[in-house]
């Protein structure tokens, strides 16, 4: 909650505020509220103050008022962190939602975002020229903190994780300098922000490489009863590790939706879908899609020639602002029968009916890059299983919390021992969970350099070396 005392003198505060492009935001002002409001229901927080950054020069000013004023601050891109790191009770939040515009160059085939675009602009401007980079498959969720921490979605297989395509970084470090980093200039500190989140500054703009994208592309979902459940996971696995690059798709143990394309009778029934996404051209998809489809006639086949934009969008309206959300998950590089088996006994178990066990498949693309080219590393994972608990009532939490956490335990001994930073719904979690020791000593060496005080530290925290 705010504090009823403002914690900062108001005549230095009003001078910081005069000198915003943006705007300054406290309890009370108009649109101080949708400011702070986040995507998980579970964080509800009320900052001290709000600064709505209109560009860099606002986010320096921002980062050097926090520091003169001895302010926590936490940093909102899309808002979509799941433990919550981009709200804060008192403090400031630096908010870079406005920050919203893109520039493609065609002929280069490379875009500018800034930082608090979310899928749905970059996506849309982008293709516009028939191209794209891999983005998240919900297309209300932020670039910043997805690309940040690695990225993948529906064209990992073919183009590799997100940020396999990041070419370079704006960012503003804790002292309130603007840097660069590329290949070319400041190489450590772009390791660094490929995968190693918002530890080391906020990143006011991202450059990415893009590549060509549909507009349209062989996509949708394809549903089967849950009594397939097993068979299928194990043909879809086996499958997926020697598929082309152009498929990548998303294994999922669900509940039948009450929508028009469930016959009524089976609203609620345990099923288990299968999100697609042939990034080729639409005459290649058939024969690669047939074998799904003959292994087990499914109930529901929604999938064909769709905008990339329009698959980028599918399933938005299923994770809604303001639910209540918690995740946890486990990369693996092979489902066998015994890790089928695991996950089978408790997916379809869930006290939420929104709730979701869902396997991401990887490699392609991404499983080629070099392990210590980017800090996005468990580059030979094949797999990304992610358990969503989804809900509404806040007396259920507990109830759906721990559902999550036993998915997660039960699939844990047929893992890597590693998982995706982005998925943890835990706040605090240890960062030996996401990262390897030479990867962790290599972003402590980082992190001492570019922020020894740990000002940045609403994020899977890498504690600063000594
Ligand atoms: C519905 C939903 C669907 C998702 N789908 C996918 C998916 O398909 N693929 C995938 O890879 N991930 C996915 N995720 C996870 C997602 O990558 C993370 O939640 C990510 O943090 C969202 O980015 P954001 O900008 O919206 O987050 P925010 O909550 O705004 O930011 C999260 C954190 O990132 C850091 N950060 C944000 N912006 C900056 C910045 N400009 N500079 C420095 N640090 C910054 C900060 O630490 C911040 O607290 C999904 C999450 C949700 C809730």
């Amino acid at each position: 909650m705010a504090t009823t005392e403002p914690s900062v003198a108001p005549s230095a505060l009003e001078g910081f505020a005069r000198g915003l492009r943006g705007s300054l935001l406290r309890t009370g002002d108009a649109g101080y509220d949708e400011a702070r409001r986040v995507h998980n229901g579970m964080h509800d927080r009320e900052p001290e103050l709000i600064v709505r950054c209109a560009g860099p020069a606002d986010v320096i000013a921002a980062v050097k008022y926090a520091r003169s004023e001895g302010l926590d601050v936490a940093i909102k891109g899309g808002g979509h962190s799941v433990p919550g790191y981009s709200s804060i009770a008192g403090g400031m939040l630096i908010d870079l939602s406005a920050m919203r515009s893109v520039r493609v160059d065609p002929e280069a085939r490379t875009a500018r975002a800034e930082a608090g675009c979310l899928w749905e602009d970059l996506d849309h401007e982008t293709q516009a020229f028939g191209l794209a980079v891999t983005g998240g498959q919900v297309s209300h969720t932020g670039i910043a903190g997805l690309t940040l921490g690695g990225g993948f979605g529906y064209l990992v297989r073919k183009y590799g994780f997100t940020v396999d395509s990041l070419l370079s970084v704006d960012l503003v470090t804790a002292d309130g300098a603007l840097v660069h980093a590329s290949e070319a200039e400041n190489p450590e500190l772009f390791w660094g922000v490929r995968g190693g989140g918002g530890n080391f500054g906020i990143v006011t703009s991202f450059e990415y490489r893009l590549h060509p994208v549909g507009p349209i592309v062989t996509g949708g979902m394809m549903l089967w009863p849950g009594t397939a459940a097993r068979d299928l996971l194990r043909f879809w696995a086996d499958y997926m590790v020697q598929a082309r690059e152009e498929l990548t798709t998303q294994f999922a143990f669900i509940h039948l939706p009450p929508a028009p394309f469930v016959p009524e009778d089976a609203w609620g029934a345990a099923a288990v879908g299968m999100l697609t996404c042939y990034a080729g051209s639409p005459e290649q998809s058939a024969p690669v899609l047939a074998p799904f489809r003959e292994f087990r006639t499914p109930i529901a086949d929604m999938v064909g020639p769709i905008p990339y934009v329009a698959l980028q969008q599918m399933i938005n309206e299923l994770v809604p602002h303001g639910n209540l959300y918690y995740s946890t998950g486990n990369y693996l590089t092979e489902i066998s029968d015994e890790a089928a088996d695991a996950m089978v006994s408790i997916a379809h178990s869930a006290p939420s009916p929104m709730s979701f066990l869902g396997i991401f498949s990887l490699g392609g693309a991404a499983g080629r890059v070099a392990e210590d080219a980017t800090a996005m590393g468990t580059r030979n994972a094949r797999f990304s299983a992610e358990v969503i608990s989804i809900w509404v009532d806040p007396a259920e939490t507990e109830a759906n919390i721990d559902w999550a956490r036993q998915v997660g335990a039960a699939v844990r001994p047929f893992g890597t021992g590693s998982a995706y930073v982005n998925l943890m719904g835990e706040p605090g979690a240890d960062v030996s969970s996401f990262y390897s020791s030479a990867t962790r000593q290599r972003l402590a060496e980082l992190k001492a350099a570019y922020d020894p005080t740990n000002f940045f530290n609403r994020n899977a925290n890498v504690a600063p070396a000594p």
